[in-house]
């Protein structure tokens, strides 16, 4: 019974750390939000209608958005290869990789050669330096289970005591998270929507201090500050601007360039995505940041082998027309969208989509009758019409909503209609 008057069991240390979090920071997650919107929408089971999910990014389902056949056959090779059925090196091991290599070449390990997974890497390296004016090579790149990993990754390396990161608003939660998990102080600037979403700067430098790590940013400017370049949406471009990768600025500031297979290639379930330091100056080196991030990939668990061993032919081979088609689609979803969006005055959309799939729109609340806010919105949206859209607020944009465009183009006509009957019916009477 020596136990029976022990009550904190090791955990008060946990519970603090839970205290300090900040109210509400990394408690409304995406992830949340959808599996409450998902319930909403099947409350209504005579309602035979499909649902239509528009509150995350994953064009994966539809026909238009099918993974490249070329990609498809690699990871189906690679498998049945039986040769990638084990564990795979820590990419961050480099002695060990090295000696690896050195005992593979004298035939004493020629039987492992998945253990190299710096061959992998080096695919990555090749992929992202054709963007940049230096070369990059194996030994900047981890392989991580997806985008989101690499997000934890190189926010749990930052966090020091009494440390903040400037994050944008609005922006992807997972930042968010992360970092209330590793109890790094977050510190938001505003991205300005009457400007294309561009930095505003002021808000940027004003949110800065000496204590400030990092800026996450996709449209990034000189503030002395490591860059989180987010490029999981690399290449995705349909407007007049072409996609520049951040690291193309590295010789001025360092930058950690994330990316992933899930958006470009359009298999988010294949988790594997990539950090990668793209600092020519080896600032990342002498700050001590790549350490904490190789040992964040010690524990760490490593991308599926199979896939990992598939990358390089997946990069070398996907079709030519592949990407195009894609990007045609989305442009497609782009000008359907914001055309109809002009016919429901309940919402503003500020600027065409020329990027990604997902869009920010803003709800005129005096227009509405009967529906509080952006998360009202959705829910009853999500009950009525079995339509999914993101309230703003798990952004913390507050009445306005984050729409995933990037489904098949007939399905988005039909998630428009339903999204403008609910509007219309939902109109405050005039007095
Ligand atoms: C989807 C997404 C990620 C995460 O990528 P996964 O490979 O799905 O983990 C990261 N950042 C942004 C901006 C995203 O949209």
């Amino acid at each position: 019974m020596a136990n029976a008057e022990k009550t904190e069991w090791g955990l008060k240390l946990n519970r603090v750390r839970r205290n300090e979090m900040k109210a509400g920071e990394g408690r409304v997650t995406i992830k949340t939000t959808l599996q409450m919107l998902r319930a909403n929408a099947a409350i209504n089971s005579d309602d035979q209608r499909p649902l239509i999910p528009m509150a995350h990014g994953d064009p994966s389902p539809f026909p238009s958005f099918r993974a490249a056949t070329a990609a498809v056959d690699s990871v189906v090779d690679a498998l049945r290869s039986a040769r990638f059925n084990g564990y795979c090196a820590n990419s961050g091991l480099l002695p060990a990789r090295k000696l690896l290599i050195k005992l593979t070449k004298s035939g004493e390990f020629s039987y492992l050669p998945n253990f190299l997974s710096g061959i992998y890497g080096r695919a990555v390296a090749e992929y992202i330096s054709r963007d940049l004016p230096f070369k990059l090579s194996a030994d900047d790149v981890h392989l991580t289970a997806g985008g989101k990993q690499a997000i934890h990754a190189v926010i749990s390396s930052l966090a020091h005591p009494n440390t903040n990161i400037l994050l944008p608003r609005p922006g992807y939660s997972t930042y968010d998270a992360a970092a209330a998990l590793s109890q790094l102080e977050v510190r938001h600037y505003d991205l300005v929507p009457e400007k294309g979403w561009e930095v505003d700067l002021d808000s940027a430098k004003a949110s800065a201090d000496d204590n400030t790590v990092a800026i996450v940013a996709e449209t990034a400017r000189k503030l002395g500050l490591l860059v989180i370049s987010d490029e999981v949406y690399d290449h995705i471009t349909f407007g007049s601007k072409p996609f520049i990768r951040m690291g193309a600025f590295a010789s001025r500031v360092p930058v950690v360039t994330l990316g992933s297979m899930s958006k470009r290639w359009m298999v988010p379930g294949w988790r594997l995505g990539w950090l990668v330091s793209t600092d020519p100056n080896g600032f990342l080196q002498k700050s001590g940041l790549l350490e904490r991030v190789k040992a964040f990939f010690e524990v760490a668990s490593d991308p599926v082998t199979f896939v990992q061993a598939a990358l390089p032919e997946i990069i070398e081979k996907t079709e030519e027309g592949f990407f195009p088609k894609i990007i045609d689609v989305l442009r497609q979803d782009a000008d359907i969208i914001f055309e109809k969006l002009k016919g429901i005055p309940h919402i503003t959309c500020p600027n065409k989509p020329e990027g990604s799939m997902f869009m920010m729109v803003k709800l005129n609340m005096d227009i509405f009758g009967g529906i509080q806010d952006d998360i009202d919105f959705c829910v009853k949206l999500a009950k009525e019409e079995k339509v999914m859209v993101l309230p703003g607020s798990t952004l913390g944009a507050k009445n306005w909503l984050r729409i995933t465009f990037g489904l098949e183009p007939s399905i988005l006509e039909e998630a428009l209609q339903r999204i403008k009957a609910f509007c219309e019916r939902n109109t405050r009477k005039p007095l």
